[in-house]
């Protein structure tokens, strides 16, 4: 069974504040949580006149719905589940399962406690932590941990239920950094900064493992030397369409972990030259200061890091080709929704807007070509 903390308080002492704050620290810690919500009313999920309610009011007591982003599950009951049938619905990939309510399941809890919304519930199960101001008067002598120390609350949650946080493996910077020179043909500056931005952009996302994962989505916003590093810290390729090119001149890269949704934009800093410079002050060459001095410095001192949002359109994710269609000027292939229509036709890019080439002469068989004969 995934291990399951319940957070247990009065209504309006901030159950759901606390679980809004609790998540993103977890998941920046790396771990892959789900929750679960208990709902003292009668929830609705159906909305009357859907296609679900209608199946419902027809005699259905079980119905999934899905669709391309989400699923969802509803089972007519009679009584509240217990909670082992509710986390048995969680796939076994979560580390942990954050519930709000369900204050008398045997699971953990951490009780928010203000005030003014009164005298702390009756609980079953231990108190790990009191989250509020004020201590309430509770058995036993759980360290009470004010809202703004989400940190320490996550501190415990991991130290008494997953077993300590989690192992970061050290990166290998020099390995790294050996083979982006191999890769690329050359250790520059712009490959240890890549390296180092590609590196930032996994940990922020919690992803250790960035070749093996299939989890990384990265777009690139330059085609010079820190683009190489990238790839060769990610393994994302153009050809397994985890790599995507935006020609912005920038050495700066969006990492994006396609499970979660998260996504963080890493730029390096236009001060980052003049701190490498300040860095080695007796080094003549400017460009021995920066690939020296980017490998040391800190991370502050050479990006910055934003949280953003990526809208990732299906024909843009990696997989088998989404459609195919044939150009009806050109008669060639084109593969995942790239065909133009024009007055009714469908065209490829290049007859429907003009080519990136001009043609030289007229284009001849591979055969006739290799013999010279056209
Ligand atoms: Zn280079
Ligand atoms: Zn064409």
């Amino acid at each position: 069974m995934i291990p399951a903390i319940c957070v247990v308080g009065r209504k309006n002492s901030g159950k759901t504040m606390l679980i809004e704050r609790l998540l993103p620290e977890l998941l920046a810690r790396g771990r892959k949580v789900a929750t679960v919500k208990h709902d003292a009313h009668d929830f609705e999920i159906d909305q009357p006149g859907k296609d679900t309610w209608r199946h419902r009011q027809a005699g259905s007591t079980t119905t999934v719905i899905s669709s391309s982003s989400k699923m969802a599950l509803v089972r007519l009951t009679d009584s509240d589940s217990p909670l082992d049938d509710l986390l048995r619905m969680v796939d076994r990939s979560y580390d942990l399962v954050l519930v709000e309510g369900l204050r008398r399941s045997a699971c953990p809890k951490i009780l928010v406690h203000r005030p003014e919304t009164g005298e702390p519930p009756d609980v079953l199960g231990d108190i790990w932590a009191v989250v509020g101001d004020k201590m309430p008067d509770i058995d036993g002598n759980p360290p009470c941990i004010p809202l703004e120390d989400i940190g320490m609350l996550a501190d415990l949650i991991e130290e008494r239920l997953l077993g300590g946080p989690v192992q970061t493996p050290a990166w290998n910077l020099p390995a790294l950094l050996a083979e982006a020179g191999r890769h690329h043909g050359h250790l520059c500056p712009g490959q240890v900064l890549g390296v180092r931005m590609a590196i930032l952009g996994c940990e922020r996302l919690g992803i250790y493992e960035p070749k093996s994962s299939k989890r990384l989505i990265t777009f690139v916003e330059t085609d010079r030397c820190g683009t190489d590093a990238v790839q060769t810290v990610t393994g994302c390729t153009l050809g397994k369409r985890t790599l995507k090119f935006v020609d912005y001149g920038k050495l700066a890269a969006t990492f994006i972990d396609t499970e979660t949704g998260r996504a963080v934009r890493i730029a390096a800093k236009e001060s980052a030259r003049d701190a490498a410079l300040r860095f080695l002050p007796n080094e003549p060459n400017a460009h021995e200061a920066q690939l020296h001095a980017y490998k040391a410095l800190p991370d502050e001192d050479l990006f910055s890091v934003q949280d953003v949002r990526v809208e990732l359109a299906e024909a843009e994710l990696p997989g088998r080709p989404r459609g195919r269609t044939v150009c009806a000027e050109c008669g060639e292939g084109v593969n995942n929704g790239r065909e133009l229509s024009v007055a009714g036709r469908t065209l490829c890019r290049a007859c429907a807007g003009g080519p990136y080439y001009d043609e030289v002469e007229a284009t001849v068989g591979v055969q006739e070509y290799q013999d010279g004969t056209p």
